[in-house]
């Protein structure tokens, strides 16, 4: 497994696992367990995603040792605050089943970012959280948080796929240290992704499919994946990304599909901002 070192010398897989939208128990626990049986090591869930529980006891009932996983999980904004943190923290190190977490993100840049984060590097600095990030942060947000605070966000995740590419975010993220992470690598299949022409074209030069083309594309731009999906074949199918690269001819046309907005919403979007602030997780 290809790995990147982030900005604290901690070492996270190039290619997860991700468990967003599988609220069944069962499907979620046996998807987990699949994914670790074929060789990802790298997990991401969050308290949002309501399976935190499953996840902790496919890890358990994997008997893959503690330090050969990687286990991202993500702090939600009903939850944030200073003082709040902590208690949260807990509760999805208690569903995990684990006594440190890999990775523990913002999960929005909305509410009280600022003691949230203060209360993240605490527990960074006590080394039960091994790095501490931001997820959907567009650049303003991201400098502005590493203007304030001691610790730079070791990894922003994102929605990047071939659709919102996310060239100038990730130049603006290299320059403060900050790993690019793509969510929704395959656009959740929007804009029919997978029998996308170019994408399929190229595919058929090596016998990859459009996800295994996306994610290798991703992984040569330095981008952290993490893909989802609860059939088998395909959870493997994206893990066989590691045996071909792609010319710069083929990256410098993959450029062409950028549409440079968004394929669900922009974080920016004040009736975005009040329906996110009526989520309760
Ligand atoms: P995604 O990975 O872009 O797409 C998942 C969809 O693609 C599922 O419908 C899956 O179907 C299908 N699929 C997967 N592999 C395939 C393949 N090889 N061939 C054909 N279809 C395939 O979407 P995502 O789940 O939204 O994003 C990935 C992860 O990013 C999430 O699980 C989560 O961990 C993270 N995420 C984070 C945020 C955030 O705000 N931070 C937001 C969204 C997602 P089946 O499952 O039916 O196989």
């Amino acid at each position: 497994m290809k790995n990147v070192i982030l900005n604290n010398s901690v070492k996270m897989p190039t290619l997860g696992y991700g468990v967003y939208q599988i609220p069944s128990y069962d499907d979620c626990k046996k998807s987990v367990l699949t994914a670790l049986e074929i060789g990802y090591r790298s997990i991401d869930t969050a308290q949002a995603y309501g399976n935190e529980k499953a996840v902790g006891d496919a890890i358990r009932e994997s008997n893959i040792p503690r330090s050969e996983l990687f286990i991202t999980s993500k702090l939600w904004i009903s939850d944030y605050g200073y003082h709040k943190v902590q208690n949260a923290f807990q509760q999805s190190l208690a569903k995990l089943q684990l006594d440190y977490l890999d990775l523990y993100l913002l999960h929005q840049p909305y509410n009280d970012v600022y003691g949230s984060w203060k209360a993240m590097e605490e527990l960074n600095k006590a080394g039960i959280i091994k790095a501490i990030g931001v997820s959907n942060f567009y650049p303003d947000r991201l400098v502005d948080l590493i203007a304030y605070n001691e610790i730079i966000p070791a990894l922003n995740q994102i929605e990047t796929h071939p659709f919102h590419q996310r060239y100038e975010d990730q130049l603006t993220m290299r320059k403060y240290g900050v790993q690019h992470e793509s969510w929704a690598p395959f656009a959740e299949g929007q804009h029919n992704f997978f029998t996308n022409e170019l994408l399929g074209n190229i595919g058929a030069k090596y016998g990859k499919s459009v996800a295994q083309v996306t994610l290798r594309w991703m992984i040569q731009r330095d981008i952290v994946v993490i893909p989802k999906s609860v059939t088998p074949a395909r959870i493997r199918e994206n893990f066989e990304v590691f045996n071909f690269e792609l010319t710069e001819e083929e990256m410098l046309a993959i450029k062409s599909l950028d549409r440079k907005a968004s394929s669900f919403f922009d974080h920016r979007d004040a009736d975005r901002v009040e329906w996110f602030s009526k989520l309760n997780r």
